[in-house]
């Protein structure tokens, strides 16, 4: 399938973007990352808090060991080089949400350094993004501003660990920035280390964007988009931004070094702060914490603790089932939608049936009523059931559409269903022919029509008859018994 997908650059053919992404992850631990207070998002103000994330004097931090494993193991599935002896750094700036005055974070050497992440291009190409680093660091509070003058400071989430994921300017327009953050938001949720929210901010993006003459070797000036809350903004955002870079280079305007935000109101990028003095932040190792050693035990280990990736999963279900790269990037988008399907398709051996009843109702249903898989009744053995259903002929495709509703919403098996509402398919030709006969009877005008040739009316003789047997009539047989008689 080719997708004709076009973006503002089509029309500015003597430009190219550079975009590069930094992405901080909330990671799914118990505990915050240097305290034992809880990691837990939407409580009261100020109520997991301790000594030690509120930045008393002579408080001491404590590495939360697992921060290291899902560093590890998001650096493995990235294909990275896991740095085995890591240290911490204070990175020191004064904001209200950070009492300490420094965020501890890593220096120069990360516990992830290179590695990539596989993407599609816009045209369905194979690209790797490169991952400059990942390192480990912790979140800082919360303010919120507001009216007279007034702000609140709230510290639950200092110190909740972050991963922060910074890319090569790899990325050549909003349709490639779109696609690595949903495989990096994918394989985050295949790993389990973050539930990777954007509403609740648990996976926020920095996008870096610049524009430059077609094929120059110097990148433009850099201006960051942050707080992009949703996917569906992304490439609004980012189409914008190049297309006010380009037309400022067209008039001889200089870009500057700030950060945007995105207006989704007005959809447009308005200016936040500049960035033209970098800060210096006073780098130091942080004399707290020890170094964290990692030996080949504990890699080799972390590595068995890895799911089948996304890209490798999408892969096989192509090959292994026949079906579309699209079906099978839609299968895979979540690890569990991906087991569901699996183990149905085992149940009814029709992989390709599955796949449609997932993607059309299955899909369809959780969209229209805004719920996810784990919430409905439907058992990946149920759709296996009802797909057999269907493909024995037990049941006729419209019923199917009911028992799938019912199913969804009880629980109740395909056999149970069908036994309570006598909903087998009417199959025999006996019982088939005398309903068609008798519709026909009903209808002789309809019917003199049709022989005078307006052949249109045979979908009403069809939905008749359907009609008499409730919906369960064997709509294959019920056409040929009404072709045989109608002739
Ligand atoms: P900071 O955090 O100070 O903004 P970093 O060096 O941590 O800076 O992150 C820089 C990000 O910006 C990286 O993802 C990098 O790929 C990207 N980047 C650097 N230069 C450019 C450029 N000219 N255009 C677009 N992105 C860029
Ligand atoms: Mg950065
Ligand atoms: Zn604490």
């Amino acid at each position: 399938m080719s997708h004709e997908i076009t973006t503002v650059l089509d029309r500015y053919p003597a430009y190219e973007a550079v975009i590069g992404i930094e992405v901080h992850v909330q990671l799914k631990t118990q505990s915050k990352i240097f305290c034992s207070c809880p990691n837990q998002f939407g409580c009261d103000p100020n109520t997991n808090i301790c000594p030690v994330c509120t930045g008393q004097p002579g408080a001491l931090p404590v590495l939360n060991k697992k921060v290291v494993e899902f560093a590890m193991m998001a650096g493995v599935a990235a294909d990275s080089d896991i740095t085995r002896t890591n240290t911490f750094a204070r990175k020191h700036y004064m904001y209200p949400d950070l009492p300490k005055n420094y965020q501890i974070t890593q220096g120069e050497v990360a516990i992830c350094m290179n590695g990539a992440i596989p993407i599609k291009t816009i045209d369905g190409q194979d690209k790797r993004v490169r991952l400059i680093r990942m390192h480990m660091e912790e979140d800082a509070g919360k303010n919120t501003h507001g009216t007279g003058g007034i702000s609140w400071v709230d510290l639950n989430r200092a110190g909740t660990p972050l991963l922060e994921i910074v890319t090569e300017p790899d990325m050549a327009n909003s349709v490639e920035a779109k696609n690595y953050l949903m495989r990096l938001h994918t394989i985050i949720r295949y790993l389990g280390i973050s539930d990777a929210n954007m509403d609740e901010g648990s996976f926020r993006a920095d996008i870096n964007i610049s524009v430059m003459p077609k094929g120059s070797k110097t990148y433009g000036t850099r201006v960051e988009l942050k707080n992009i809350n949703s996917f569906r903004f992304i490439v609004n955002a980012i189409e914008y931004e190049i297309e006010r870079q380009i037309q400022a280079n067209e008039s001889g305007e200089k870009i500057s070094q700030e950060t945007r935000l995105w207006d989704n109101k007005n959809q447009r990028t308005v200016f936040m702060r500049s960035k033209e003095d970098a800060q210096d932040y006073r780098y130091f190792t942080e004399p707290d914490l020890p170094p964290v050693h990692i030996d080949d035990a504990w890699l080799a280990e972390i590595k068995t603790r890895l799911p089948e990736l996304p890209h490798y999963k999408t892969a096989r279900f192509q090959q292994q089932y026949g079906i579309s790269a699209y079906d099978a990037d839609l299968l895979t988008e979540e690890l569990d939608r991906a087991i569901f399907f699996e183990e149905a398709a085992k149940i009814c051996g029709n992989a390709k049936g599955v796949c449609n009843w997932m993607l059309r109702d299955l899909l369809g249903y959780l969209k229209e009523h805004k719920r996810e898989l784990q919430e409905i009744q439907l058992t990946p053995h149920g759709l296996g059931e009802l797909v057999a259903a269907l493909d024995s002929g037990m049941i006729n495709s419209k019923v199917a559409q009911d028992i799938f509703i019912e199913m969804v919403e009880t629980g109740k098996s395909v056999a149970v269903i069908v036994d309570e509402k006598d909903l087998k398919q009417i199959g025999s030709s006996d019982e088939l022919e005398a309903i068609v006969v008798a519709v026909l009877a009903a209808n002789p005008d309809n019917v003199a029509k049709y022989k005078a040739g307006n052949e249109r009316l045979f979908p009403y003789f069809v939905g008749q008859a359907m009609k008499e047997t409730k919906g369960k009539g064997n709509p294959v047989i019920m056409q040929e018994l009404l072709k045989k008689h109608l002739s």
